[in-house]
């Protein structure tokens, strides 16, 4: 996808501060953080939305949930907690449309989801 930022990031063409990657995704601190923890979580591959995750795309799910345990661990808060976030489209507040997972934490995250 040439107009794709997530992609860029995927093929190197923009940089980004790399905290784990594997063959399927790669996960990068997010440039705008909204905690002390903030990690964006993406596949490799572009799939646009949340809407467009097919059966086929199995592998990638589970690739994309290890992650988050890595991110977790490297990033200190897999036993005092962290959140997982996925906007979808313009209601659920997305702005890149390349699938990804935010991974929260580093502090004691607000009550609530909405
Ligand atoms: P969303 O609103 O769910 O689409 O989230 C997109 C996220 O990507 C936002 O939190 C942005 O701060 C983040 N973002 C956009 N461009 C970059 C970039 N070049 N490097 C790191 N994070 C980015
Ligand atoms: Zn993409």
């Amino acid at each position: 996808m040439e107009d794709c930022i997530f992609c860029k990031i995927a093929s190197g063409a923009i940089p980004s501060s790399k905290v784990y990657e594997d063959a399927e995704v790669l996960a990068f601190d997010d440039i705008h953080p909204m905690a002390p923890i903030h990690v964006v979580v993406i596949p490799k591959r572009h799939i646009p939305t949340l809407m467009d995750v097919t059966t086929g795309d199995a592998k990638t799910l589970v690739a994309m949930f290890k992650a988050a345990q890595e991110v977790a661990r490297s990033k200190g808060v897999a036993e005092k907690g962290f959140r997982v976030v996925i906007n979808c489209n313009k209601d659920g507040g997305q702005v890149v449309f390349h699938l990804h997972m935010h991974v929260l934490g580093g502090k004691k995250l607000k009550d609530g989801l909405a």
